[in-house]
């Protein structure tokens, strides 16, 4: 059985795509298969695991927009069993192009259809926007993982978010879940950080991931490199707490069967 998990938040720079791409890539080193989407226009989980843009035929716009097979839009990368759907610039088009066509927010779920099966988990990274591509990856998706970064305004937007998967869940999505929210970027020498988390947990309560992702050099190091944190450099706090966070998300999907 595979899980399709969305990594969605409309706030820029919480973590995202530097979830997606080393939860991938640490999935994928326990053993599972992985297929890891791009949906941001800004195309850094294609760049960051090394993809040349340039090199890419068909993104996830062309699967989107074109009807091509994800298996013709597929690159697998130097992770043994992560494999990647990139997306370039063109899909900025996308929102405007999709607005006039049929059952437009049901277009990534039907693709996916021909493909889910192939692989244990589908992640998909969530461009900062709560349009039409985001709609598309939560009506895809079993559920969602909410990155919050541990800073001042955490909480600010949540309710949107939140709004948003409901809306998709009454009238597009009724079986889509809050897989977890995970806090991110935490400063350890800041009481604020431990502010946030407290009020993260009194709102979010027992959907809050137990692991936290700390700031860590390594991790904002590694995308220059085109790599993942447990390739860049297997020894660094990045690399432990995203393979914690790996073990943590299976865990959860053994005990809810
Ligand atoms: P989003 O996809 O939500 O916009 P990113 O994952 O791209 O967010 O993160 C924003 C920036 O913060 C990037 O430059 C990234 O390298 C950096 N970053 C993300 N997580 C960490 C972390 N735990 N420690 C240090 N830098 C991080
Ligand atoms: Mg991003």
């Amino acid at each position: 059985m595979s899980k399709i998990i969305a990594i969605a938040n409309q706030k820029g720079g919480v973590g995202k795509t530097t979830t997606s791409v080393n939860l991938a890539a640490c999935l994928a080193s326990l053993g599972k298969k992985v297929l890891l989407i791009d949906i941001d226009p800004q195309g850094n989980t294609t760049s960051g695991l090394g993809i040349n843009k340039a090199d890419v035929n068909n993104c996830i716009y062309d699967v989107l927009i074109n009807d091509v097979s994800p298996r013709e839009a597929m690159f697998e990368t130097s992770v043994p069993g992560l494999t990647v759907i990139p997306a370039t610039i063109q899909l900025a088009g996308a929102e405007i192009e999709l607005v006039p066509t049929i059952s437009r927010e049901l277009r990534l779920k039907k693709s996916l259809q021909q493909v889910k099966d192939d692989f244990d988990y589908v992640l998909i990274d969530c461009p900062p926007s709560l349009g039409i591509l985001t709609i598309n990856s939560l009506t895809a998706a079993d559920s969602v993982i909410i990155p919050i970064q541990c800073e001042y305004y955490a909480l600010e937007g949540l309710s949107q978010l939140l709004n948003t998967v409901r809306l998709v869940q009454k009238h597009l999505n009724t079986s889509l879940q809050i897989e977890g929210v995970l806090l991110t970027m935490l400063d350890a020498r800041t009481n604020l950080g431990i502010q946030v988390i407290e009020e993260v947990k009194k709102y979010f309560q027992q959907k809050v991931y137990q692991t936290i992702i700390p700031r860590n050099v390594r991790l904002s190091e590694a995308p220059s490199h085109g790599q993942a944190i447990i390739t860049y450099d297997s020894r660094s706090k990045g690399a432990e707490v995203y393979l914690e966070l790996a073990k943590e998300v299976i865990m959860y999907e053994q005990a809810a069967r």
